[in-house]
């Protein structure tokens, strides 16, 4: 079963799950559109988002993926994937919306997005 203590040291908050989204998608740095090559970015402390060190463009890492427009937060998200990557999807959307504490229609649309996905690891882009 999985160690909720493990998950929280890894993911303590949204930033840390947007960290590790990040360095999925671009695991060479981001590449800046305005400067027009891999540029330093750092993280903006009150959005979703990275900036650009030399021309401050902003980037949403979660905003190509399944996270896309989603209001729940990505803790959720990510406790969801580590739920169903830990019971091979066998765990059912009752179960998922009563460990995540979230209506049934969320714990259904994560579930399903989530089982599509597959796996945290095999996170992409375009899976909105
Ligand atoms: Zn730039």
């Amino acid at each position: 079963m999985i160690n909720i203590y493990a998950f929280n040291r890894r993911f303590p908050d949204d930033d840390a799950c947007l960290e590790y989204i990040k360095n999925k998608l671009y695991p060479d740095g981001i590449y800046c559109k305005n400067c027009k090559r891999v540029t330093k970015h750092h993280k903006l402390k009150s959005r979703p988002s990275y900036s650009c060190d030399y021309c401050g463009h902003h980037i949403y890492p979660a905003a190509n993926t399944i996270f896309y427009k989603s209001s729940t937060p990505l803790r959720y998200w990510f406790y969801a994937f580590y739920l169903m990557d830990d019971t091979r999807c066998r765990i059912s959307v009752r179960q998922l919306q009563k460990e995540l504490g979230v209506t049934y229609k969320t714990a259904w649309r994560m579930f399903h997005k989530i089982k599509e996905e597959g796996s945290l690891r095999n996170l992409r882009e375009g899976g909105n």
